[in-house]
C-alpha cells in the first residue's frame, strides 16, 4: 500500500472531516493553485514538490492540509499567518518578526494535525543576534511556546534558525 491508500484511509482525521473537505490527490490540484500560497510544505517557493509527498498524497480542498505519510499527520505551511482555515493561536500570529530582513529570510508558519491534536509553529532564519534571540526566548516563555534555536549549515554561516511551537486539542 502506498502513501495514497494510506492517506485516503485517514480521511476522518483532518479537521474538516467527516462531512466536509473534498479530498484531492496532490497531482489533481489545479496547476495555478499548486504553490506556496496554497501549501508551502507541499510546494515550496523554491523548486519542485517536496519529496516527502507523492503525486497520490491526499490534500483537502477546503483546509488545504496535506497528508504527510512519514509522520502520519496532516500538514500545511504558509508565509501568511492569517490564511489558515483554523486560525493559528494569537501567540504565534503575534510572534516577533526580524527587524532587519535577510535576502534569504523566509518566515514560515506551520500547522500539523493528527489524532485530535494541533501542533503549530513559526520558524525563520536571521543573522545571528543574541540580543534578539534572547527577546524571542522571553516572548516564548511568556506565551507558553516551546522555543528552539539552531545554527545554520555551512551555506548559512552566521545565521540561526529560530522556531517556536505549541500544541492544543483540536
Ligand atoms: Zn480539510
Amino acid at each position: 500500500m502506498g502513501a495514497a491508500a494510506r492517506g485516503c484511509g485517514k480521511t476522518g482525521e483532518h479537521p474538516c472531516a467527516p462531512g466536509g473537505g473534498r479530498l484531492l490527490r496532490i497531482s489533481d490540484v489545479a496547476r495555478e493553485q499548486q504553490g506556496p500560497a496554497t501549501n508551502a510544505d507541499v510546494w515550496p517557493a523554491t523548486g519542485s514538490t517536496n519529496a516527502l509527498y507523492t503525486a497520490d498524497s491526499a490534500i483537502c480542498a477546503e483546509c488545504w492540509l496535506a497528508y504527510l505519510a512519514p509522520i502520519d499527520r496532516w500538514c500545511r505551511s504558509l508565509a501568511e499567518p492569517q490564511s489558515f482555515r483554523v486560525p493559528l493561536p494569537p501567540a504565534l500570529r503575534a510572534f516577533p518578526l526580524p527587524r532587519a530582513a535577510l535576502p534569504a529570510e523566509t518566515v514560515m508558519y506551520n500547522q500539523l494535525y493528527g489524532a485530535g491534536l494541533y501542533t503549530e509553529s513559526i520558524g525563520y532564519w536571521f543573522e545571528r543576534d543574541d540580543k534578539w534571540t534572547k527577546e524571542l526566548r522571553k516572548y516564548s516563555r511568556e506565551h507558553g511556546l516551546s522555543f528552539d534555536v539552531e545554527a545554520g549549515p555551512p551555506e548559512r554561516q552566521g545565521q540561526v534558525l529560530v522556531s517556536a511551537s505549541c500544541w492544543r486539542r483540536g
